[in-house]
């Protein structure tokens, strides 16, 4: 028996301390599981989460939280360590080089702040193409404006020192091309949106035709002559405030609608002919740039008096024709934002909602429409 038992002892030691060592490798894999478990309820992904065990980050990424920047760096084949406060700290775009990027303005001096606002302000490639640049002086003062654009920095310092605007009304006007001259460098829409803004530096190509263009009925017209057509839910929208007018006994017609390009060279034609260059200049838009080819404008006319402005028409539109959704689009005081002289029959369609802001406001839809819809 003796023998027996000390010939064991051993080999029990051997077993005991596997025994041990499996239970301790048992633990340190449920454990590892669950704090795996815990980085994925905090939104972080397999990718990330390999990476975060295989650098001994568990403990810090825990302390973080949710934070997608982080996870996008964990991600990253550009992950740098010395970096990690500063990605919980910059705010997260949706850019495929993210990560590269703010390691390079890191080491160009910015604050994760100011890391935050370039992101914001560009698409991938825009902050790609900033970041090569030395760093530069007035960014809070541009990029605290929410539609500023990055791709537009040195317009808007370049503007800035010839002007002496304030930071607002530069940024505004870099991006409405005020530093551009009219029909030059322009952008050209061909799949237009119930929104799209046109002007001297926007223009329609050629062949585009509204999809949903109704024809207008002769008793809306003022001189009937021929077919005159527009988008349906503006001639929808024109009736109804017709309507309304009647009622408040003041009688409003039609005096032009959709306009095609081919229909936009002959109007150009005639007015030149008739009045003049510098009229055309003034009052007659380039072929693709007149809003008429939108089918979303109207000139309107009073059915008794020829001269609008003078008309009780007039006076009744200005106060009301926002609440159908209808914008004077270019106003007195406004000519130097629209770049065309007044013209107190040429409405524009844009919806109540828009068009209740621009009217409170007192605002163009060339500055509305850069302050909340130019996603380009
Ligand atoms: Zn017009």
């Amino acid at each position: 028996m003796k023998k027996k038992l000390k010939l064991k002892a051993p080999y029990m030691k051997v077993v005991k301390i596997l025994g041990v060592l499996f239970v301790l490798i048992v633990a340190f894999f449920i454990f590892l599981t669950s704090e795996k478990n815990s980085l994925r309820k905090l939104g972080y992904s397999k990718k990330a989460i390999s990476s975060i065990v295989s650098k001994w980050q568990i403990g810090k990424v825990k302390e973080i939280g949710e934070n997608k920047t982080v996870n996008a760096a964990f991600e990253s084949e550009y992950y740098q360590q010395k970096n990690l406060e500063i990605y919980e700290k910059v705010e997260y775009q949706k850019q495929k080089d993210i990560i590269k990027n703010i390691n390079t303005l890191v080491k160009r001096g910015y604050s994760s702040k100011q890391i935050s606002m370039i992101l914001a302000h560009g698409n991938n490639e825009d902050v790609t193409l900033f970041a090569k640049r030395k760093k530069v002086k007035y960014l809070e003062q541009f990029f605290s404006i929410s539609y500023a654009k990055l791709r537009n920095y040195d317009r808007y310092v370049s503007y800035y020192d010839k002007e002496r605007e304030d930071d607002e009304t530069t940024v505004l006007r870099v991006n409405m091309d005020f530093d551009k001259e009219d029909y030059t460098d322009y952008i050209e829409i061909s799949n237009p949106s119930d929104t799209v803004l046109v002007n001297k530096h926007r223009m329609l190509t050629e062949d585009y035709v509204p999809k949903n263009l109704k024809e207008v009925k002769e008793e809306y017209i003022k001189f009937p002559d021929g077919k005159m057509e527009l988008e349906q839910k503006t001639l929808s929208a024109f009736i109804v405030m017709m309507q309304a007018a009647e009622k408040d006994g003041k009688h409003i017609l039609i005096n032009s609608g959709y306009r095609s390009y081919k229909d936009q060279v002959e109007v150009q034609q005639e007015y030149l002919q008739a009045y003049g260059q510098n009229y055309v200049d003034n009052y007659v838009s380039k072929p693709g740039f007149s809003e008429h080819q939108t089918g979303f404008s109207i000139d309107v006319a009073s059915r008794d008096t020829s001269i609008f402005v003078e008309s009780d028409e007039y006076d009744w539109m200005m106060e009301n024709a926002y609440l159908y959704g209808f914008i004077l689009r270019y106003p007195k005081s406004k000519e130097e934002i629209t770049g065309y002289k007044c013209e107190a029959w040429h409405y524009r369609y844009v919806g109540k909602e828009i068009a209740k802001y621009i009217h409170e406001h007192n605002i163009t839809y060339d500055e509305y429409y850069m302050m909340f819809l130019d996603k380009d």
